[in-house]
């Protein structure tokens, strides 16, 4: 019956150009839409939809009915009022369909932004599950982000993932945020280099990938598949430019004609691609100066793995992004200069910060020779490097030692302060 109203709706031919079809009606279980390139026609398919729907006695619900207005920028809305029987029906900026709020521009920001706002939610209501786990860990967490968050912020990212929002990696740092127990104000290059996740940007990427394999094994008949070869001969704007653009924006070469992407291949050039980004972005932060010293591979620290508390977990994190509030930190809340930074806790008069905190300060001096011992029994080369050297390597290596040096002499610190 439904088919009926397809054929006839399409007999009409009122719809709008794809190639040498038009397009003018989309049914997906009860959702319809009519589509025309112009307000008179579009208001013919509606009395037709209209005399068929009274005819199979069907009622149309005009109060979740309305009418986009599908348009360039500079190009003024039409101000023709369409009618469904003698109800007008609300035209209006943007209009949910099949989930996705799609807007009067096409621009996909509107859309995008409601996406990021309901996974950010999500993440809220994963976060409060995590807490109530125990001895839950990192993979737990991850795999909770990947499938309660990701899939909302990712919806219909086939299609749009080529659009860059602004807030695109605000629930993405939340979450890393939240499970390394890091302040607001920590450099980003650092939590997203030691968690290690793709980044939102290049997942769409992926995503925009998987459409195009599915749409190039498609029977010429179907429908999408006549839509993505018409798209692809467009000569301005179009889906298939963006997505040579995301080709090129991570330097994978442009499929031959009809040729599969292998999906894992792809994801491994994001990797790389994210990783040389993020190199070039760590230089340019001033504040990020010590981690780049230990931190030199992009990708997911052993400390995160361990079965440690979050405080623990916090105080290491802190300690490598350089925000764990020692003096060289809260000094810049007052604006003290950095030379005056001066550790309070021992007589060295050094600045307090962290290569202080871990290698010179005597007020933790019992908690360093044994945290020297422990590593000397392992790495026997150890005492021999130089005390720049010793940072960096047990930094890199001994990061479990380190968590259990840094929470002791943190706690040690604290107590000194109440003295
Ligand atoms: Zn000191």
């Amino acid at each position: 019956m439904i088919n009926d109203l397809v054929k006839e709706i399409n007999e009409l031919n009122m719809g709008v150009d794809c190639g040498s079809d038009k397009v003018s009606i989309l049914l997906y279980a009860d959702d319809i839409a009519l589509i025309s390139d112009d307000s008179e026609k579009l208001q013919k398919l509606l009395n037709y939809m209209k005399s068929w729907c009274t005819k199979w006695r069907m009622k149309v619900n005009v109060k979740k009915t309305n009418v986009v207005h599908f348009r360039k920028k500079r190009k003024i809305l039409c101000k023709h009022k369409l009618l469904y029987g003698n109800e007008i029906i609300d035209c209006v900026p943007n209009f949910r369909y099949l989930g996705f709020f799609f807007d009067e521009h096409l621009d996909f920001m509107f859309g995008t932004d409601l996406l990021i706002d309901s996974s950010n939610r999500a993440l809220g209501s994963v976060i409060s599950k995590f807490k109530m786990l125990k001895d839950a860990g990192f993979n737990t967490f991850t795999k909770m982000v990947d499938n309660c968050v990701n899939p909302i912020s990712e919806y219909f990212s086939g299609i749009w993932g080529y659009v860059h929002n602004k807030k695109i990696n605000k629930v993405h740092n939340r979450a890393c945020r939240y499970y390394l127990g890091l302040p607001p104000k920590t450099p980003i290059y650092g939590f997203q280099g030691d968690i290690g996740w793709l980044l939102p940007k290049y997942r769409n990427y992926c995503n925009m990938v998987r459409l195009y394999n599915r749409l190039i094994k498609k029977e010429n008949e179907c429908l999408v598949r006549k839509i993505f070869l018409w798209d692809k001969e467009q000569p301005g704007k179009s889906w298939y430019k963006e997505f040579l653009c995301i080709l090129e924006d991570i330097d994978y070469p442009v499929p031959d004609n009809n040729k599969y992407i292998d999906i894992n291949n792809f994801i491994d050039k994001c990797r790389s691609h994210q990783y040389y980004e993020w190199k070039t972005l760590l230089i340019s932060k001033p504040k990020l100066r010590t981690y780049m010293k230990f931190k030199t591979q992009f990708g997911c620290e052993p400390y995160i793995y361990l079965n440690i508390s979050k405080s623990h977990r916090s105080v290491m994190s802190q300690f490598r992004m350089g925000v764990l509030p020692l003096y060289i930190e809260t000094g810049r809340y007052d604006r003290t200069p950095v030379e005056k930074r001066i550790c309070q806790f021992c007589s060295l008069n050094r600045i307090e910060d962290e290569f202080h905190f871990l290698i010179e300060c005597c007020a933790y001096n019992y908690l360093r020779t044994n945290l020297y011992q422990k590593i000397d029994s392992i790495d026997t080369y150890f005492k021999d490097l130089s005390v720049e050297d010793r940072f960096v390597h047990m930094m890199k290596h001994h990061q479990i030692l380190i968590v259990n040096y840094l929470l002791d002499a943190w706690t040690a610190r604290k107590n000194l302060i109440y003295e």
